[in-house]
């Protein structure tokens, strides 16, 4: 398996490499955002790491052009930034999952294991399940054609669901990828916002898709 590291910090390079080397995986390094570019669209890579704030061209940049390219390999996103905007936009962009510094190797290497497990077949643009299609790059929801009006948030929630789809998703889980905050003092917001989604992508129709899983959190998927 060959990883390829955008990151120009030197010391967080050195480590990730050093830790990934440990692990059986083939490394290489880019320092910059054109060879970090050059690279993904050039080599032959499982999986990307990428850093967002790169000099000469930034991580968004940089996933556009390996998509363009129509390069399917996985990215995972490392970075400083934490807002739930830049969450969104980086799922949203077709990263595979996103991690924000300062991270621990051991988590890093338990979402690089998850994105090799699932295999290069990346999942498509648009995504469907029964008459439910999300269209991720134009960021549109829709079910039996009826276009659903959701939130920035909902949508990231409800992307989120469809892409683990069959896969029961813990509030935990939910909160990290989608929401910024601590929910060990309040995870009640998960169940409101799962609410409000329901109401409008699930109420309305015979077949439900959304279900709750008892003692862990959610799951999307066909009954
Ligand atoms: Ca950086």
């Amino acid at each position: 398996m060959r990883i390829l590291i955008v990151e120009d910090e030197k010391k967080t390079a050195n480590y990730l490499k050093k830790g990934l080397l440990e692990n059986g995986y083939v490394v290489d390094v880019a320092e910059d955002g054109e060879d970090g570019l050059h690279l993904a669209t050039t080599g032959d890579y499982d999986l990307v790491i990428l850093d967002i704030m790169l000099p000469e061209r930034d991580g968004w940049s940089i996933i556009t052009e390996i998509r363009r390219a129509g390069r399917q390999t996985p990215v995972l996103f490392l970075t400083a930034r934490d807002s739930v905007a830049d969450r969104v936009k980086g799922l949203e962009m077709g990263a595979d999952d996103y991690l924000v510094k300062p991270f621990a190797f051991s988590e890093l290497l338990a979402r690089v294991r998850s994105i090799l497990r699932r295999g290069p077949a990346r999942q498509p643009e648009v995504l469907k399940i029964a008459d439910l299609e999300l269209d991720l790059v134009k960021h549109k929801a829709s079910r039996a054609g009826q276009r659903l009006d959701l939130t920035p948030k909902e949508f990231a929630l409800l992307s989120l669901l469809v892409r683990r789809a069959g896969e029961a998703l813990s509030r935990t889980l939910i909160a990290e990828q989608v929401w910024d905050m601590n929910f060990d003092s309040d995870n009640n917001v998960i169940d409101v916002a799962i609410r409000r989604l329901r109401r409008k992508m699930d109420d309305p129709y015979a077949r439900k898709l959304v279900h709750t899983v008892r003692g862990v959190g959610y799951v999307l998927e066909e009954r």
